[in-house]
């Protein structure tokens, strides 16, 4: 079956908003083995509607519409679909009534704009919408079937769930590939195989890759075959690894970033959160606010690159400087215990290092960094020693890995849930 997908919606076609929706379709069709052949966004405009139908209806048997489904006056894909296949809209009273009610529960009057999300195409199957107003359509027409779904992405995908996914189940061998994810950070590749010995030992390494990127690794499950074999073969095999690796595995899903995880961390043990960086420049701090809502838990940063700021800003003994060095445990833990106190945090994570290309000594070459993560009940300070290779953006980023990492896995030992391994020991990546 060759599939098409039409995005319909001028703001998708101007330069902030991105038509996420047909990823989501294309996700879902590929999990029944079908490819996509052609994929077009077109504005609000009838004809320009139109002409995609008809185009796309001549060359696929299967076409998805996601917008334009609304009460407002740019809403046109009804109309426009109606009068490509030659089909009456019919006002159903059924809907008419669904929709005064469903607008009676939230206390109003339905406007009568929203009338004609009633209309619907001779012929057409209705998609009952629970998440919103605008209920989809199916509607097959010479050879071709047409789904129409609303724009909003959450009311995209319960119709996908309710209606697409079981008619894809009964039309296609329901034959695809699926891939899950588990991402593991600040493990070297090596460790992590030899970690998942006992894995391999069991169910081989048929359809399991480690892909390794700066300082994380995801490790692809995928295996192809019909919906219910796919389960069973994923779900032990995801399962194993989860009871193998433990808290290691910081996400189960390719989109949730480091800095996401960390945050979901944080929020859940009810923990705030100070930076006091020193080569990292404010990275950690920076990632850590890339994520909506983290002001739930992140305090702030101190960007103390010069040691009269470790000093004077987070109480680092001179004596400490002195004895062991900017780049030091000893520094990094006083800098976390300073910016616990200073931005009054129940957590702070430091990090003091020699990024290079310059600065670097026999005793600690470039690449040398020190973190430290100190406060809530933490009996002691947890402390890395890192030897980074590469270059300075290297070994900045994979610094940040490592906080953010540690500040994650606090957490959890904080509310109970793990003790995290290995603290205190150097390492080498
Ligand atoms: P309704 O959902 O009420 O039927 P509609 O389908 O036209 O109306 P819009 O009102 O155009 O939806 O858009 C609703 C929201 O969904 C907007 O925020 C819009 O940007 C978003 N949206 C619409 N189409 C897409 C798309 N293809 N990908 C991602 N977001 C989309
Ligand atoms: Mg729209």
């Amino acid at each position: 079956m060759r599939a098409a997908i039409l995005a319909v919606g001028s703001e998708l076609l101007g330069s902030d908003r991105v038509d996420t929706n047909s990823l989501a379709l294309a996700e879902t069709l590929a999990g029944f083995g079908i490819d996509v052949a052609c994929k077009m966004v077109v504005g609000d405009e009838p004809d320009v509607i139109a002409a995609a139908v008809e185009r796309l209806m001549s060359s696929c048997g299967l076409l998805l519409i996601t917008g334009g489904l609304g009460p407002t006056q740019d809403d046109l894909t009804r109309e426009a679909i109606a009068a490509v296949l030659g089909r009456p809209l019919e006002r159903s009273d059924e809907i008419l009534d669904e929709l005064r009610r469903r607008f009676a529960s939230f206390g109003i009057d339905m406007p009568s704009v929203n009338e004609k999300q009633a209309d619907v195409i001779r012929g057409a199957e209705v998609l009952g919408n629970r998440r919103g107003t605008a209920p989809g359509m199916r509607i097959d027409h010479k050879g071709c079937t047409l789904f129409l779904f609303p724009g909003v992405p959450t009311e995209l995908e319960g119709l996908v769930e309710s209606f697409l996914v079981p008619w894809l189940a009964a039309n296609t061998s329901g034959e695809g590939v699926e891939t899950r994810v588990l991402k593991v950070a600040c493990i070297p590749e090596s460790v992590l195989e030899q970690r998942l010995g006992p894995f391999y030992d069991e169910w081989g390494n048929d359809g399991v890759s480690l892909l390794p990127s700066l300082g994380e690794v995801s490790l692809r499950l995928t295996t192809s075959g019909k919906r219910s074999e796919r389960q069973t073969w994923l779900q032990p095999r995801q399962q194993e690894i989860r009871k193998l690796l433990g808290q290691r595995v910081f996400a189960e899903s390719a989109d949730v970033t480091l800095e996401e995880a960390t945050g979901r961390a944080l929020a859940a043990a009810r923990l705030s959160v100070a930076t006091a960086e020193s080569c990292t420049g404010g990275l950690v701090g920076e990632r850590l606010t890339r994520i909506p809502g983290s002001s739930r838990y992140f305090r702030g940063s101190v960007v103390s690159y010069a040691n009269e700021l470790k000093q004077e800003l987070l109480q680092v003994s001179p004596q400490l400087l002195r004895e062991y060095g900017a780049v030091s445990k000893e520094v990094a833990v006083a800098m976390a215990m300073g910016a616990c106190r200073l931005l009054a945090s129940d957590v702070a994570v430091a990090v003091t290092g020699v990024a290079g290309p310059d600065g670097g000594t026999a005793a600690k070459p470039v690449g040398t960094v020190h973190l430290a993560v100190t406060g809530g009940s933490l009996p002691e300070a947890m402390h890395r020693r890192l030897r980074l290779p590469g270059s300075r953006e290297r070994v900045r980023w994979v610094s940040s890995q490592w906080a953010l990492d540690m500040l994650r896995r606090v957490a959890f030992e904080i509310t109970g849930s793990m003790a995290p391994d290995g603290c205190g020991r150097e390492n080498s990546v």
